[in-house]
């Protein structure tokens, strides 16, 4: 049993994508005493930040799933990794390249796999610095659209990941937020890395947030377990 951490790392004044509280990690108190010593820490984080999952409550604030109620087969389920690194930045991925992509795998995406989408952006992560996000090159990956979205449901996925900010670009129209997210409770892993690092096509996917009530999203410490 082989593991890949596909997690970016929460640090101290971390890029993030939207306003909010700078990140920010702390000592509250040292204690002790003759036979220890002890320390007491915090963290302040918006929950969009670094790798997280988006729950059905980000776009749909009133009655969408949080993420202490989704359902763990979602945050724990085996996922077909789709390798779209040959897409150029900021073009559509169709269905012809999810097709072409899955046919190289040789493996079937069954009802409530999950769905990871390769695109190879985490290489340019780096060039995401705080308050930049609009121009970074890490934010101008290839996305999916209306096409794609209609492809991913008839699969049946339980969740979608990607190793991008987003799977959608523009502000206006949002078809994997609106439609995957917020109509079909699909949830979605964004700022994924390692997947180049995978030497299976189909993992065992491990995502779990903490069960903060209430929260629309939350980072998670995405693992592959390649079986
Ligand atoms: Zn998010």
């Amino acid at each position: 049993m082989r593991m890949v951490d596909l997690s970016h790392e929460i640090r101290t004044g971390m890029p993030q994508r939207f306003a909010g509280p700078i990140p920010t990690i702390f000592d509250i108190e040292f204690r002790g005493s003759q036979h220890y010593q002890a320390v007491d820490d915090a963290c302040i984080l918006q929950h969009h930040l670094g790798t997280h999952i988006d729950s059905p409550r980000h776009y749909n604030p009133a009655q969408g799933m949080a993420v202490h109620q989704l359902p763990l087969e979602k945050l724990i389920t085996h996922a077909v990794v789709l390798d779209l690194t040959q897409k150029a930045p900021l073009t559509e991925i169709s269905v012809r390249d999810l097709e072409g992509a899955l046919a190289k795998t040789n493996e079937r995406i069954n009802p409530g796999d999950g769905v990871l989408i390769h695109v190879g952006m985490d290489a340019k992560y780096d060039t995401w610095q705080a308050g930049n996000w609009r121009n970074a090159e890490y934010t101008k990956a290839p996305y999916l659209g209306d096409a794609a979205v209609q492809w991913l449901l008839a699969k049946q996925i339980a969740i979608l990941g990607l190793d991008a900010l987003a799977p959608d670009v523009g502000e206006d129209y949002r078809p994997v937020h609106q439609v995957l997210l917020r109509d079909h409770g699909i949830p979605i892993i964004e700022n994924l890395c390692n997947l180049d690092k995978l030497t299976k096509s189909k993992i065992l996917l491990v995502a779990l947030p903490p069960k903060i009530v209430g929260a629309g999203g939350f980072p998670v410490r995405a693992v592959a377990i390649e079986e």
